[in-house]
């Protein structure tokens, strides 16, 4: 069994101590804000707004990180806070109003508005949940306001989803029923396959949040249980608790082994027969594992390193390891959540070095002297390294794609191992 110790700034004694040490550091980071969540959850809601109220330095991320879109109908934009707002000479919240107000007469198709905070928002302390709530109360019933923070000071990269999502649960329907729901924005074709695989293992009322459009969020009650599909929603779970649902404990559904533990640990909570869950889940555990072979032939006894960057890094590191034969020199987290990472934990293998948090030097450093053949890491480290010679893989790569479940179990493994040949290629 492997458990957790810290060797740098432990906190107040809630880490075990045992065979696996987590360096916990709080240097400088480089890790995108969480207003980069937008680009995949205004194509996950598709009647949704995501009006972000910043400055030209968020507009300028979006654009990048959405990379060249060309909308017909855009689904986000940005409010920008300028200079007369910043020095209070402006009523923000009425310039706030009056841009709400054009967008939803320009666009009656729009049914839910997220007014997402930013570092410039925040800064002059624009109340975004009042702003909301007014503005609800001008629109309601045909649109519902909504507020997060995707602000640089308050989120990193995926932490922008879990705020989006946290600021959802409330909004939820009520219900008594019993019924599952899968928590984490997926991909249209993993959430049919999933669809799929849960009915035949005979799992009735399942629902997924976010839901593809705004009325058909899932209900919610004490006899909800819910599978998280990502492991960075923390405050998400801890709203779906207060509302009475229950967390059932898993694995992150990455790789074969991932996917059939995840579906698995469903199966148990609602005291489904083993064997029949065994039986439903042979013919993709099978063919997902035949998937893998080809990579496994470039990746098996490579060493990779993660820097901290989406929270994805154990399940990955796990699925990297366990499935395909790789040496992890160091897996680095922004934060790792004992809790919900506590499945994942025990299948690394023993003495894995952790991460937490970042301090970049200093990890260069490590990453120079370890010498590994992939470094998962953010955009704005791979440059670098790759002109010192390393090969790299961008982890917003593995946020933007579809990555979960069986039939995806090859397409992850591919990720890895393309980089690894294309500098095999550049070599000869
Ligand atoms: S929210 Fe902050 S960190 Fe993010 S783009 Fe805007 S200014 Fe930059």
């Amino acid at each position: 069994m492997n458990q957790i110790s810290a060797i740098e700034a432990p906190s107040a004694g809630d880490m075990p101590t045992g065979d696996m040490t987590v360096l916990r550091q709080r240097g400088q980071r480089e890790v995108f804000c969480g207003l980069t969540g937008i680009v995949w959850l205004h194509r996950r809601i598709q009647d949704a707004f995501f009006l972000v109220v910043g400055s030209r330095t968020c507009a300028h991320l979006l654009q990048s990180a959405a990379g060249v879109m060309i909308f017909a109908e855009p689904r986000f934009a940005t409010a920008i806070i300028d200079e007369r707002d910043l020095a209070g000479l402006a009523d923000a919240n009425e310039e706030l109003d009056r841009v709400v107000t054009r967008l939803i007469e320009r666009r009656p198709d729009i049914k839910m508005l997220f007014l997402v905070g930013s570092c410039p928002s925040e800064v002059i302390k624009l109340d975004l949940s009042r702003a909301a709530l007014r503005l609800n109360a001008r629109f309601a019933p045909s649109l519902r306001v909504l507020s997060y923070s995707g602000s640089g000071i308050e989120t990193t990269f995926t932490e922008g989803e879990d705020a989006c999502l946290a600021a959802l649960v409330p909004e939820l329907p009520d219900t008594t029923d019993a019924g599952l729901m899968v928590v984490g924005t997926l991909a249209e074709i993993v959430e049919d396959q999933f669809t799929r695989l849960f009915a035949e293992l005979g799992i009735k009322n399942v629902g997924f949040l976010p839901a593809r459009r705004a009325a058909e969020m899932p209900p919610v009650g004490p006899n909800t249980k819910f599978l998280l599909a990502q492991p960075f929603l923390a405050e998400t779970a801890a709203a779906l608790i207060r509302r009475g649902a229950k967390r059932i404990a898993a694995p992150f559904p990455l790789g074969v082994e991932g996917t059939a533990k995840w579906f698995e640990a469903a199966a148990k909570s609602f005291g489904l027969n083993a064997e029949h869950c065994a039986k439903t889940l042979e013919m993709p555990v099978a063919r997902a594992k035949a998937g893998l072979a080809k990579s496994r032939v470039t990746l098996a006894g490579r060493k990779i390193m993660f820097f901290p960057d989406s929270q994805l890094e154990i399940p990955l590191a796990r699925f990297l390891s366990r499935e395909l034969g790789l040496t992890l020199v160091e897996v680095g987290s922004p934060f790792i959540h004992r809790e919900h990472l506590a499945e994942e934990l025990l299948l690394l293998p023993s003495g894995t070095f952790l991460s937490e948090g970042q301090d970049v030097e200093k990890q260069l450093d490590r990453c120079r002297e370890a010498a590994p053949d992939l470094v998962v890491c953010g955009m704005g480290l791979a440059n670098p390294l790759e002109a010192e010679g390393f090969t790299t893989k961008w982890s917003i790569e593995l946020v933007f794609s579809p990555i979960q479940g069986f039939e995806q179990a090859g397409d992850l493994a591919e990720l890895f191992a393309r980089p690894l040949r294309r500098r095999a290629l550049l070599k000869v």
